[in-house]
């Protein structure tokens, strides 16, 4: 993973802890640990974004797919400590017709019970579109979950540039604004990390479908403001645009030019 983002001129990247739909992680070798750690070092990756499983969901009406979310999380938590101090991100969920106030409190049950004192990991909730009954849609249901945890010190945030735009935060007209009002109902020290993707729909579409950057409604220009604002400064930008690996050397380079 390492030798594959170097190769595109990358310094982080994201990988799944397990795989994406779903089931059994696999088991973890000491010895590709120790060859990770030494690639990133040698090609200056300081920080690696990991994805949780799509179909993991803390808050589903269902009580089994909700014993999944809490043994897939508890797991890749600990999976995590392998690699220390890094960012684990993770859609928040979806209340399937339960209620957002239903959906938070679920959440936060989970997240309680998984996050342990003394994990190194920051665990990342994503900014969702608001697809569907997708919670954490705004920047509120975000600091309502936050707000009710016990280890709220490890707990950050993921910006993804399509998800805000489509969940109706005008980041291509009001970068500023849409950032004041993060800091100001969740604290910008929250925000550990973004997504870069451009949209193929408009601000508050609600649908969640990600463009190549510049071929989508938020434009090359706005996600280069985003990249480049200095509120944001250091903070790892990981691409999920549609896209083969010629591609995403490409927008990188593309992004890290200042014009
Ligand atoms: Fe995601
Ligand atoms: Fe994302
Ligand atoms: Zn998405």
């Amino acid at each position: 993973m390492a030798e594959t983002a170097h190769s595109i001129g990358a310094n982080t990247f994201a990988f799944f802890t397990r795989n994406p739909r779903g089931g059994k992680a696999k088991d973890i070798d000491p010895c590709d640990i120790e060859t990770f750690h030494e690639a990133c070092k040698r090609y200056g990756i300081d920080t690696v974004v990991a994805h949780g499983s799509y179909t993991v969901n803390p808050c589903s009406a269902k009580p089994q797919v909700r014993e999944f979310a809490f043994q897939a999380l508890e797991q890749d938590l600990e999976r995590m400590e392998y690699t220390p101090h890094q960012l684990f991100n993770m859609h928040p969920g979806s209340h399937v017709g339960q209620g957002v106030d239903k959906g938070i409190e679920l959440i936060a049950e989970v997240l309680n019970t998984v996050l342990k004192p003394g994990q190194t990991t920051t665990l990342l909730l994503e900014t969702m579109a608001g697809k569907g009954s997708e919670v954490g849609s705004s920047f509120e249901e975000l600091a309502r979950i936050i707000e009710r945890l016990d280890c709220a010190d490890q707990v950050g945030v993921c910006l993804d540039t399509c998800h805000v735009w489509d969940a109706g935060y005008d980041i291509v007209n009001h970068l500023d604004e849409v950032l004041d009002e993060f800091d100001r109902i969740i604290g910008l020290s929250r925000l550990r990390a973004l997504h870069i993707n451009d949209s193929l729909n408009d601000c508050g579409s609600h649908k969640d479908r990600h463009a190549r950057i510049g071929e989508g409604s938020l434009g090359l220009e706005a996600l280069r403001r985003v990249v480049h604002h200095p509120a944001l400064h250091g903070l790892p930008c990981i691409l999920e645009t549609p896209n083969d690996l010629d591609g995403y050397a490409a927008e990188i380079a593309l992004l890290r030019s200042d014009a």
